[in-house]
């Protein structure tokens, strides 16, 4: 069965008022009767105490007449003689009744000149309360008078306790009706997509507060939601016209040579065309797949290792020599055994690629600096991974911006020099995905220094 508050209410109520109403009448019946019968064997008692004085100054024929003629009434009188022997019964002719010598209350009377007692009748409802009273010639008079015992009077109460029961219980059910609107109208006027300004009761408001919270949470990750929605398009917006210009350059060169519209002498220039575009397109098929990889956080944490940072900024700064040299540019680097819980990958593709800006953007014979440290800050020790250029530096209203996907600050250095406009997204994004960050400090004309912050702690070992 469903849960009714209605019916758990009336049930409650009910449960309580029966309970109440019958504990108060059988308790009110009980105390009253037990009150009737304390006067009624006060009397009896008199009545007999009485009746003995009298007729012990009367001969046995003079009392047999009295009890006859005076004695009438509601009350039924025996007389008994020394011998146990009833000479004498108001109600039933004497020579009916048996012996009473062994009745209890005409032994007691023998015993203490006066007994009271009852005796319980075999169909419950009704008593004899017997007094027994010693006459000085060894006689006993016996006064006795029947009365509703208790159960009866009981029974006899019940049609007017059942009439108050109905009436509790009618009661009882309008009440509950009457309650159970008053508490649903504040609950009724709750509206829950905005609960918390509704004049509930005070018990509900944990509930309403939760409620709200989990609504601003749903409007939040909805916003949420949108915008990464919204970015993954421009995304993928970007990705298809970064792809462009390349996959025309490609497929005009090709078509041209296939038309045999290049002079032979030309073809080399052609060919090398269609290689560095097809190298721009693998390096940006690349780094997008690096960056959905991320953005599906498909690497997990069972992915990480401890890694020597130290192996991998010098075999980076090893392999970029040629392309430094290239441009006339020195790569320095200096730095301590370091070793990070990460992924290698990862880690390798981030160094890489703040050196390979570092040598991309300098002038022909800057110098580049890749400093490899091992740092305590506020009592965290940190891999810090710095690489610092004497390069064309980067605008300060830029700078912020610099590490989101194709952001260039120098649009045709970046596109001159291979560039996917990736690269510092990767970075942040693998620097973030270690529990890192990555930062920069440039001046237009002067240089830049990045600077990527690893911690050191392996976060599986807490
Ligand atoms: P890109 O492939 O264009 O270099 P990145 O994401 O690596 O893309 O860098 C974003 C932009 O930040 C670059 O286009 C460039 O304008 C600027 N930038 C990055 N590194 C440097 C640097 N060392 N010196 C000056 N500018 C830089």
């Amino acid at each position: 069965m469903k849960k009714s508050l209605s019916r758990s209410i009336l049930i409650t109520l009910l449960v309580f008022t029966l309970l109440a109403v019958l504990a108060t009448a059988i308790s009110l019946v009980t105390m009253s009767y037990f009150n009737e019968e304390g006067r009624f064997e006060d009397m009896l008692v008199n009545k007999a105490r009485s009746s003995a004085q009298i007729l012990e100054e009367y001969s046995l024929d003079e009392r047999i007449e009295l009890l006859k003629d005076q004695f009438p009434g509601e009350e039924r009188f025996t007389l008994i003689n020394s011998e146990g022997v009833v000479v004498f019964d108001t109600a039933v002719s004497g020579t009916q009744l048996s012996n009473h010598a062994a009745r209890p209350e005409v032994l007691g009377a023998e015993d203490a000149g006066e007994s009271v007692l009852v005796r319980r009748s075999q169909t419950l409802n009704r008593d004899t309360l017997y007094v027994a009273e010693r006459l000085a010639d060894g006689s006993v008079i016996r006064v006795s008078q029947e009365r509703f015992s208790l159960i009866a009077f009981l029974g006899s109460m019940a049609l007017p306790v059942g009439g108050l029961l109905l009436c509790a219980i009618l009661l009882v059910v309008a009440l509950s009706r009457f309650l159970t609107n008053r508490i649903m109208r504040p609950l009724a006027k709750v509206d829950l997509n905005n609960p918390l300004p509704v004049d509930a009761y005070e018990e509900m408001r944990p509930l309403l507060q939760r409620v709200s919270d989990q609504q601003q949470q749903l409007v939040r990750q909805n916003e949420e939601l949108k915008r990464a929605d919204g970015l993954r398009r421009e995304f993928s917006a970007n990705v298809s016209h970064e792809m462009k210009t390349p996959l025309q350059v490609i497929s005009g060169s090709a078509e041209m040579i296939a038309n045999g519209l290049v002079a032979p002498g030309d073809i080399q220039e052609f060919g090398e065309r269609i290689y560095s575009e097809s190298g721009r397109l693998r390096a940006l098929i690349n780094d997008v797949l690096t960056l959905s990889r991320l953005d599906e956080a498909s690497i997990d944490n069972a992915e990480k290792m401890p890694v020597s940072l130290l192996d991998i900024v010098s075999i980076k700064c090893e392999q970029l020599r040629p392309l430094a040299e290239g441009r006339g540019v020195n790569v320095a680097f200096e730095g301590d055994d370091v070793i990070v819980f990460g992924s290698e990958a990862l880690l390798e593709q981030a160094v890489s690629n703040l050196v390979e800006n570092a040598i991309r953007y300098s002038n022909e014979g800057g110098h580049v600096n890749v400093v490899l440290q091992r740092e305590e800050v506020a009592g965290n020790a940190q891999a810090v991974v710095r690489v610092s250029d004497e390069g064309i530096g980067i605008p300060s209203e830029d700078l912020d911006k610099i590490f989101e996907r194709f952001y260039r600050a120098d649009k045709s250095r970046s596109k001159e020099t291979g560039g996917t406009g990736l690269g510092l997204a990767i970075v942040k994004h693998a620097a973030l995905y270690h529990g890192g960050d990555v930062s920069v400090e440039s001046t237009l004309g002067e240089g830049s220094t990045f600077t990527l912050r690893l911690p050191l702690k392996n976060p599986e070992a807490d």
